[in-house]
């Protein structure tokens, strides 16, 4: 494609986003193709020759598009949300355009030296001390799976690195019953065996109880197992439980354990002053992470590790081929030692775009207000006897069940929950999901995108009420 072509379909293209972004209130939220569908428009063989770019935008419309399940919708309440905004947009074009590896401070000493500013200013915005070191990792798996080497490193002296684990020692993971599937993930991926996990008790608020981690760290430590890594999760995926860090941290120090903890949804909360009540303790944190990429108006992919101590991170990860040596190594960040891969696309590029665009107080309003939202429905939710709360709601998400009087069959009462969500799904007005809470099936709604009102949920309530009652009467 010649420049001038480029330059045309290009400014087609941003109309087609703005076109896109203005009316994505009309399109069904979530897609309802069938499984094959899409696979069966697109050829099984590629084109022999040049096809043009009007072709490629039509299949593009008329295949891919119904085909999508449209997560910057405001009626997305799935999951949580995977935010993006009109200045990350238009940041990740830029980046798209630059096309720059930037994996040491030489192939891009602006993506280093921004990544290293965009650190520090996430770091003051959310509370963190001022000793805590950030690096951009692509998801919090990764990044929690960097705290677990860096974990197994330190307590090692570097010699797991080289030498492989010791035969006969056991190393121990804890985490709790609600913690996130990356964490099994990481550990498998570590070689300690997924038998090396705790996964230790919950209260009725489903934090971890500090007293039971004691008693399993005590138990291990008494079968000459040798605890490596506590993770606490403030906002676990279920139900946005908060474990109290500080007990934890007290536990951890005590017993020189690594302290992880994965925030990835709710740590962009901390940006309101009143919500750093979750990181009293966070002076005995090892690693933290949080993802701009789920609540903080920045695309896919932007997850911010932090470590007190960047040294034993890069000493975990660090290589030093003949062909990647430069002669600012001593001076400069080079982030290809910080994690996993090698090549690294500018991702602190849409972070300062993002923060300016909307200044801290910008992210702090739309932050505080989907929290507001979340506490509206939960009002509405107590205040009708069909409905019951089924978790504490202390950010975006709230989770509940229809339980009409005279159900008090569980099995009955996940079958009728269940159905609710198949119905209001299948309106493609609204896309909620499920989870389990002490084995009972609940409605999850989570309220955390860029462009959502209180209309929106609203209308949404108003659906997930009606369609109750009709369905279940
Ligand atoms: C979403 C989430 C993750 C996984 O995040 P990725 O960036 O997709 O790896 C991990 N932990 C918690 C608590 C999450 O909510």
């Amino acid at each position: 494609m010649d420049i001038s072509k480029f330059r045309k379909h290009g400014h087609d293209l941003v109309d087609w986003m703005a076109d896109y972004l203005e009316n994505i209130r009309d399109l069904p939220v979530r897609s309802n193709t069938q499984p094959g569908n899409i696979k069966k428009q697109i050829p099984g063989n590629p084109p022999k020759d040049s096809e043009s770019f009007d072709s490629i935008m039509r299949d593009f419309n008329a295949i891919i598009i119904p085909g999508m399940t449209h997560w910057q919708h405001p009626s997305f309440h799935a999951y949580f949300p995977a935010n993006s905004s009109p200045p990350s947009v238009l940041a990740e074009m830029l980046t798209a355009t630059l096309g720059a590896q930037c994996m040491i401070w030489q192939t891009s000493p602006a993506a280093a030296e921004l990544e290293e500013m965009m650190m520090r200013w996430l770091a003051k915005m959310i509370g963190l001390p001022k000793s805590f070191d950030g690096v951009i990792q692509d998801t919090a798996s990764t990044a929690t799976l960097c705290a677990i080497l860096s974990a197994r490193e330190k307590i090692s002296g570097f010699e797991i690195n080289k030498h492989g684990y010791p035969f006969g020692q056991h190393f121990a993971i804890y985490c709790s019953t609600e913690t996130h599937s990356s964490i099994d993930k990481a550990v498998k991926i570590a070689g300690l065996g997924s038998d090396s996990i705790r996964r230790i008790k919950v209260d009725k608020a489903y934090a971890m109880i500090p007293g039971e981690l004691d008693n399993a760290i005590a138990k291990d430590l008494a079968e000459g197992i040798t605890p490596l890594c506590v993770i606490a999760t403030l906002g676990t995926t279920s139900s946005t439980a908060v474990d109290p860090l500080k007990p934890i941290g007290d536990i951890c120090a005590e017993n020189s354990i690594w302290l992880h903890v994965d925030a990835a949804y709710a740590g962009s909360a901390l940006v309101l002053p009143e919500m750093r009540w979750m990181i009293d303790g966070i002076e005995q944190v090892d690693s933290f992470v949080f993802n701009p990429h789920k609540w903080m108006l920045t695309n896919f992919d932007c997850s911010a590790y932090f470590v007190k101590s960047k040294e034993t991170l890069i000493r975990t990860f660090e290589i030093m081929p003949e062909y990647l040596k430069t002669p600012e190594d001593q001076r400069v960040n080079n982030y290809r030692d910080w994690g996993v891969p090698l090549g690294r696309r500018f991702r602190a590029l849409k972070l300062w775009f993002v923060i300016r665009s909307y200044g801290v107080s910008g992210i702090q309003k739309i932050i505080k207000g989907h929290i507001n939202m979340a506490q509206w429905l939960k009002n509405e939710i107590d205040r009708e006897t069909d409905f019951e709360m089924l978790a504490p709601v202390p950010f975006g998400l709230v989770c509940f069940r229809y339980h009409p009087q005279g159900a008090a069959d569980e099995e009955r009462l996940d079958e009728i929950n269940h159905r609710i969500l198949e119905t209001v799904n299948a309106t493609g007005k609204i896309y909620i999901t499920h989870t389990k809470l002490q084995d009972r099936y609940c409605l999850r709604f989570s309220i955390g995108q860029a462009i959502v009102t209180r209309d929106d949920v609203e209308m949404a309530w108003k659906l997930i009420k009606k369609t109750a009652r009709e369905t279940n009467s």
